[in-house]
């Protein structure tokens, strides 16, 4: 997707701040931080969120899960705790359609609600 921030990223066309890469998966310092540390996880793939997965997807999505649990570990969050999150959707305040888990940690995060 020539007109995706996050393929762009992945291609190397835009800089980030890497924290864990393999031939499928990118981990990535957020831009914009809404916790001390807060680490994008995408697949290589671009597809637009959990909504637009295909059946050859899932394997994928659930390496990003492992990938999240290894980088909170590497950052040292893993006994303070941390969130792992992805929004799908205008209800939940989607901005980049590309699949991405949030991964928040640092400081005791706000209730999940409206
Ligand atoms: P969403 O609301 O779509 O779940 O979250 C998109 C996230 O991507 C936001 O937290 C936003 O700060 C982050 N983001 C948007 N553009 C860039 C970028 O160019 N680089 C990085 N590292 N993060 C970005
Ligand atoms: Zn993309």
């Amino acid at each position: 997707m020539s007109d995706c921030i996050f393929c762009k990223i992945v291609a190397g066309d835009l800089p980030s701040k890497k924290v864990y890469e393999d031939d499928q998966i990118l981990a990535f310092h957020d831009i914009q931080p809404a916790a001390p540390i807060h680490v994008l996880i995408i697949p290589k793939k671009h597809f637009a969120s959990l909504a637009a997965g295909e059946t050859e997807d899932w394997a994928v999505v659930g390496q990003m899960q492992r990938v999240a649990a290894q980088v909170a570990r590497e950052l040292e969050v893993e006994d303070s705790g941390y969130r792992v999150i992805t929004n799908v959707g205008a209800n939940a305040g989607q901005i980049v359609h590309h699949l991405h888990y949030h991964l928040m940690a640092g400081a005791r995060l706000a209730p999940l609600g409206v």
